[in-house]
């Protein structure tokens, strides 16, 4: 039997397919659309995301791909400069076409043994304690252990497990292509600056080859979101708002999207779980949809492993719930409140005015970078030390940096006294006694995606937090 099948073969069930072959579990992806998209989505990687792949190893094939800019502007474009004393080694985001990114993603999945599916869409499931029985459009079935649907917003599984979907509904339609234009250049630069002063959902940018990105809201909200707009209607809005079409013409592809908020009740159904933008859709602004979706992976992963493997302990599946839904929350939250940011009405602009001075303030700047780039975030593990529960950054320790030890998506036990042992887990700990000038603890327990399990220099405290992520001692 399978162990995994992952429905939907975007950016998150992907990067989750991946981590679970890291750990040798049988997965298949069963993807819909016989082609990758043409559409560019997201355009970058925050922080976090960034640190995630530089801790798999593959941040060098993603920065040979993109390009570094400096952090800022990106809480409802508001241009500040980045606030000092970021906690990360890698303090830039990475410009990268979601398309460049999900080709990556998915080359790795190959390369780690995944195999993917093109075509083939699920339209039905059921499960029982034994596994999960899905339904493809052709008719046939295939068998598994569990199921994750990563298969977006709209999202089959979501809606054959019979899960809530609350949130607001889109109350606004935005057109995104890639098109030529005739007008010159300077005048698209000057007309562009102009609008945006008062429309933020506005941008005709060149992404090369003459090829411009466009954006423009839409005229209503669409009943039929996946039927793509004409030109001709980016024509009208252009006009409507900019009194020039530009003369955009040859499309590579035109597009729409809404501003609908909403997040699952839960992430898991028996055998059954949710992932990425099937568990939460928002707003692109900020550029942070992709993000949370990669990162749901990372901490999905290694403990679906875990259950695959036999030795994860109880309530570690469901701490993915736990872990992960408050995350989203916050993410939904922040963009409601950038959208707010965003409206042309002069009670928000007064705020937008107000918030542009507040951060002036470093820490100000700080907390609401942390909250796009994903820094900040810390699960509860109790009550303790401030790095318990916060993932750790890149530290550099003798002869090299802590995310290089990270590739296997093992746990990892840092020993800065030489004295203590993770002997009875060691199929599953890598234990190394190495020393970090960045780092004031004796020793940090870190799970496979980075997050601080424990910290001390007692052996008996250790061997007691042990079991809590990484189960029994072998004997
Ligand atoms: C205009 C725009 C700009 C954005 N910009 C950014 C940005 O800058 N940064 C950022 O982080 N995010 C951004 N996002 C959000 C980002 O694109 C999404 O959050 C991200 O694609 C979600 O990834 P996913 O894998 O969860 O879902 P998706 O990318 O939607 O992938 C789901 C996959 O499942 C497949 N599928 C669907 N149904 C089935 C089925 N029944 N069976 C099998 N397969 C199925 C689909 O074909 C698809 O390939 C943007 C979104 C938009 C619309």
């Amino acid at each position: 039997m399978i162990d995994v099948i992952v429905a939907g073969g975007g950016p998150t069930g992907l990067m989750l397919a991946a981590e679970l072959r890291l750990h040798g579990v049988h997965v298949v992806v069963l993807e819909r659309d016989a082609e990758p998209p043409p559409f560019v989505r997201s355009l970058g990687l925050h922080v976090r995301s960034i640190e995630v792949m530089a801790q798999r190893g593959l941040l060098d094939r993603f920065l040979a791909q993109g390009q570094q800019h400096p952090l800022g502007g990106f809480f409802a474009g508001i241009h500040k400069p980045a606030p000092d004393r970021l906690d990360t080694a890698h303090p830039y985001v990475l410009g990268i076409p979601q398309t460049t990114t999900d080709r990556l993603l998915a080359e790795r999945a190959v390369e780690l043994g995944t195999e993917i599916r093109r075509g083939c869409e699920l339209v039905g499931l059921s499960q029982d304690e034994h596994g999960v029985t899905v339904e493809l459009a052709d008719g046939t079935h295939l068998r598994s252990r569990h199921l994750v649907g990563c298969d977006g917003g709209r999202s089959t599984v979501r809606k054959l497990i019979g899960v809530d979907f609350p949130g607001e509904p889109s109350r606004v339609d935005t057109l995104l292509g890639e098109m030529e234009v005739t007008a010159p250049p300077e005048t698209v630069t000057a007309v562009v600056t102009e609008v945006r002063k008062t429309e933020k959902r506005f941008g005709l940018g060149p992404v090369g080859d003459g090829v411009f990105r466009v954006v423009v809201p839409a005229e209503g909200v669409a009943d039929d979101r996946a039927a793509p707009p004409a030109l001709e209607e980016f024509k009208r809005q252009l006009r409507v708002f900019a009194d020039t079409d530009f003369g955009v013409h040859s499309p590579r592809w035109l597009s729409r999207f809404g501003d609908a908020t909403r997040l699952v009740e839960r992430y898991r159904v028996g055998r059954v779980l949710l992932a990425g933008d099937a568990a939460h859709i928002h707003p692109p602004v900020g550029g942070q949809g992709l993000n949370l979706g990669i990162q749901d992976a990372f901490n999905l992963g290694w403990k679906l492993a875990a259950v695959v493997a036999g030795w994860a302990p109880a309530g570690l599946l469901d701490s993915y719930h736990a872990e992960r839904h408050p995350v989203a929350a916050g993410v939904l939250d922040n963009t409601r409140a950038q959208m707010e940011l965003l409206s042309p009405e002069p009670g928000p602009q007064a705020v937008r005015r107000l918030l542009s001075e507040l951060m002036d303030f470093d820490d100000v700047s700080r907390y609401l970078t942390e909250k796009i780039i994903a820094t900040g975030i810390r699960y509860d593990f109790g009550a303790g030390h401030e790095l318990l529960g916060r993932r750790l950054r890149d530290v550099r320790l003798k002869q090299r940096r802590l995310y290089e030890l990270m590739h296997t998506g093992r746990g990892l036990l840092l020993d800065q006294t030489g004295r203590l042992s993770a002997a009875g887990w060691a199929d599953r700990v890598d234990h190394v006694v190495d020393v970090s000038e960045e780092l004031d603890t004796p020793a940090v327990l870190l799970r496979p995606d980075g997050h601080v399990a424990w910290i001390g220099e007692d052996q008996r405290d250790l061997l007691s937090h042990l079991p809590t992520w990484f189960g029994a001692a072998t004997d």
